[in-house]
């Protein structure tokens, strides 16, 4: 069983995304020991880029990269990978089910004649092939699903994959064609443009690659509510979520709703402070490693869900939890 898969990889603001490194690393699972691991990408810094997916375990870089690219032009990757695909001819395809997966995925698969499983979360060998684990009813329940033929596209759910650690070195190897190749972009008629991306001046860490999420709901009562929350996200290097909830009630932005209409998110450190745990809200957490609530009413369901369950007021609790954190 030696496969050619073909990884998809995505940037964020000129840098890789944590999970293409994880679909990589997906990748090396599906191609076998022989197999070969294929990463196009489209970036403008194309030499670091390349050295970098190398160092995470992929064979052979295609970089079609322009000073254009750090746009989310997903009509020109996909016309640019089409041709790759047409090329290499890969056993599969992968990428991070993210919006931009979740845009190009699909209709590669259409073009390749390639069956899709999306959003999987773990992927078992099952003699020849694979068996992939996806979440269902928002999260109630697990599916395992196989494919029949080749090719196929998968895309995966950030947070779930190990990537390897040597990326993280940084370090440039040295490229040479058997590991590298510079192709052209393709760069479609098309009837709009990206002028430019307004960047939400936020600052903090992308919430579907945070590894710590302090979450609040309504029982933050205000804006304001959401600053200790804040402290204890700082104190700990995590990201702020919320409730949607908290999000209709008007503290705070749409951008940090988790749950079946928002982000999903698979944290290692989940803390949901003064929210119920609504299904629709626990369907973008569920995914969590480790999951504390804070809420003062004992009956809550989240406590159902959770790992660690403070009973108590949110605005006593959190600030303890925060000056203990800065003390470690
Ligand atoms: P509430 O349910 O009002 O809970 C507030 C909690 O805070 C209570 O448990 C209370 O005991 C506690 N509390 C109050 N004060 C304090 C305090 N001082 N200290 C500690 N605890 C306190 N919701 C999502 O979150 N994400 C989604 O993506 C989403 N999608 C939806 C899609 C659809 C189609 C529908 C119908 C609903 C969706 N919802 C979603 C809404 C969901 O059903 C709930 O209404 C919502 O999650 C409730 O938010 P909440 O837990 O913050 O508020």
């Amino acid at each position: 069983m030696n496969r050619q898969v073909l990884v998809i990889a995505e940037l964020r603001e000129g840098k890789l995304r944590q999970v293409s490194l994880e679909s990589i690393a997906a990748a090396r699972l599906l191609a076998g020991e022989a197999g070969t691991v294929f990463a196009f990408v489209s970036g403008a810094d194309k030499e670091q880029l390349a050295a970098e997916l190398l160092a995470s375990g992929a064979d052979r870089v295609f970089s079609a990269g322009n000073d254009q690219s750090t746009r989310t032009d997903t009509e020109s990757v996909f016309r640019t990978v089409t041709r790759l695909i047409t090329r290499l001819q890969p056993s599969a395809v992968i990428l991070g089910h993210t919006a931009f997966g979740k845009d190009i995925a699909p209709r590669l698969a259409a073009r390749m004649n390639a069956g899709q499983i999306s959003d999987v979360i773990a992927i078992e060998q099952c003699g020849d092939t694979f068996s992939f684990t996806r979440p269902i009813y928002a999260g109630k329940a697990f599916e395992k699903r196989r494919f029949r033929q080749e090719p196929w596209v998968v895309t995966i759910r950030p947070n779930n994959f190990q990537p390897s650690d040597d990326h993280a070195t940084n370090s440039v190897q040295p490229l040479d064609s058997s590991s590298f190749e510079a192709i052209e972009p393709e760069q479609p008629d098309l009837r709009t443009v990206v002028k430019h991306i307004v960047k939400r001046a936020t600052g903090k860490t992308d919430l579907s690659e945070a590894k710590i999420i302090v979450s609040g709901g309504r029982g933050v009562r205000n804006a304001d509510g959401f600053k200790p929350l804040a402290e204890l996200a700082d104190s700990l290097g995590g990201a702020v979520g919320a409730s949607r909830g908290a999000c209709d009630a008007g503290y705070c932005d749409y951008s940090m709703q988790i749950g079946q209409t928002g982000k999903v998110v698979t944290p290692e450190l989940y803390i949901a402070c003064g929210i119920s745990g609504a299904i629709q809200h626990v369907a973008g957490m569920s995914g969590s490693r480790v999951i504390v609530a804070i809420n003062k009413d004992p009956e809550a369901p989240i406590f159902k869900i959770a790992d660690y369950g403070l009973v108590g007021d949110l605005f006593d609790i959190v600030p303890l939890l925060t000056e203990e954190f800065k003390r470690l």
